[in-house]
């Protein structure tokens, strides 16, 4: 069954949890993630399950990529970091709402079409590297927000660090199988962790995340 983007959005608020951030409902029904997904998946681009972008990887989930935005509470003075560019779709989604996107993408295919997908859309405020997002990006730090798009073991120090005062990290964490939504935020002189629902990402590989080849 074909899905419209209207369509979409209303699913997003009968989940369990359900999106209620009006900011994040609002950038949803704007960001044509048609336009991120090949030709031959457009039927099922506003489906409520991830898709194949190549390379063994996902356009995520449009709940998750909700809801991850719902809880960075975004706000549009924000600077936010992405690891896991993917299709852009993410990076998108965040541009509508946040002043400035930094995404990272270890596959270099891959980030060089999410930088094509968000020029060819106009977007001014988002910036694209290759590399391991798994260490951050110092250099464009401290970020009001860090939004993981891939599953790492444990909770990677250096993204914590490069998090502002009150700055949070929406991450999954847990073995490759599954992993656990959480969010740390960044506290005056320590951080406080809380823990959402089960999820399933594909793996973030680097010097923070998993090895190659598992
Ligand atoms: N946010 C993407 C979107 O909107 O299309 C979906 C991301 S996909 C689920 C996860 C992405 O993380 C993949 O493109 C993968 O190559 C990337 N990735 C995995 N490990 C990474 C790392 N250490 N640094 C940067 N990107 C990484």
């Amino acid at each position: 069954m074909r899905i419209t983007r209207e369509e979409m959005v209303r699913i997003l608020q009968m989940h369990d949890p359900p999106v209620t951030n009006k900011l994040v409902l609002d950038a949803m029904s704007r960001v044509p993630r048609h336009e991120f997904v090949d030709e031959n998946l457009i039927s099922r681009a506003y489906n409520d399950s991830p898709l194949p972008i190549g390379h063994y990887q996902t356009i995520s989930q449009p709940y998750m990529v909700a809801k991850m935005t719902e809880l960075l509470n975004p706000n549009p003075h924000m600077t936010v970091l992405e690891i896991g560019t993917g299709s852009g779709y993410q990076a998108a989604v965040l541009a509508e709402i946040v002043k400035k996107v930094y995404s990272i993408e270890r596959i270099p295919e891959l980030a060089e079409k999410a930088e094509q997908n968000v020029k060819k859309m106009g977007y001014q405020n988002i910036v694209i590297r290759v590399g391991d997002g798994s260490v951050g990006w110092p250099e464009m730090s401290p970020f009001q927000g860090i939004i993981v798009t891939a599953g790492a073991p444990s909770i990677p120090n250096s993204l914590q660090e490069q998090l502002d005062i009150q700055g949070k990290l929406v991450i999954p964490i847990g073995p490759m199988e599954f992993q656990v939504l959480q969010v740390i935020t960044r506290l005056k002189d320590d951080f406080e962790t809380k823990q959402y629902f089960q999820c399933r990402f594909v793996p973030l590989i680097g010097i923070r995340g998993w090895r190659e080849g598992g």
